[in-house]
């Protein structure tokens, strides 16, 4: 992983407002929390993020809707959790979305690989990647990563 210090925060914003781009029916919540540098892993992150923030927009569709984005410290590890109100995950899907080429998309939308790299990416970071579904309905993805990430 590469040692490139940056701010956490303002990586979210970054890829959250640019995810939304012309994407006016979404709107963007984000609480953010963390408020300081990340030293090693921001740009595998960072890659994690546009993942999963994209994999929201694309559910939530024509549609549109909610995208929260709620980072913060807790116990010594940085927790990001991006949710959505599209139509979440189904029951059997929980545990092979993160398997390499499992996609629900049509060809040419989805490749079914954005999960499982990313999973990979938080795994070197010697953090986690969960997934679930919200109360109202949709996914929320959080990662959890250690603020004493090891260097490799
Ligand atoms: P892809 O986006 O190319 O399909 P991913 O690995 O990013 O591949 O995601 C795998 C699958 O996980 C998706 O096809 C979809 O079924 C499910 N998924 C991922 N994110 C969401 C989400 N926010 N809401 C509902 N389903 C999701
Ligand atoms: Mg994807």
């Amino acid at each position: 992983l590469e040692q490139i210090e940056g701010n956490v925060d303002e990586m979210l914003r970054d890829c959250l407002e640019l995810t939304c781009v012309g994407r006016r029916n979404i709107e963007l919540d984000m609480q953010l929390g963390i408020g300081r540098p990340l030293l090693v892993g921001m740009e595998a992150l960072r890659q994690v993020v546009i993942n999963l923030a994209g994999n929201a927009v694309q559910a939530m569709g024509e549609t549109g809707g909610k995208l929260q984005v709620i980072s913060n410290i807790i116990d010594q590890q940085l927790v990001i959790s991006i949710s959505d109100n599209g139509p979440g995950i189904a029951e059997g899907h929980l545990d092979k979305i993160f398997e390499p080429f499992f996609t629900t998309k049509e060809v040419g939308e989805g490749t079914g690989l954005g999960l499982s790299v990313s999973y990979s990416l938080i795994e070197q970071m010697d953090g986690e990647l969960t997934a679930g579904n919200n109360s109202d309905g949709g996914a929320v993805f959080t990662i959890s990563v250690p603020l004493q990430n090891k260097l490799e």
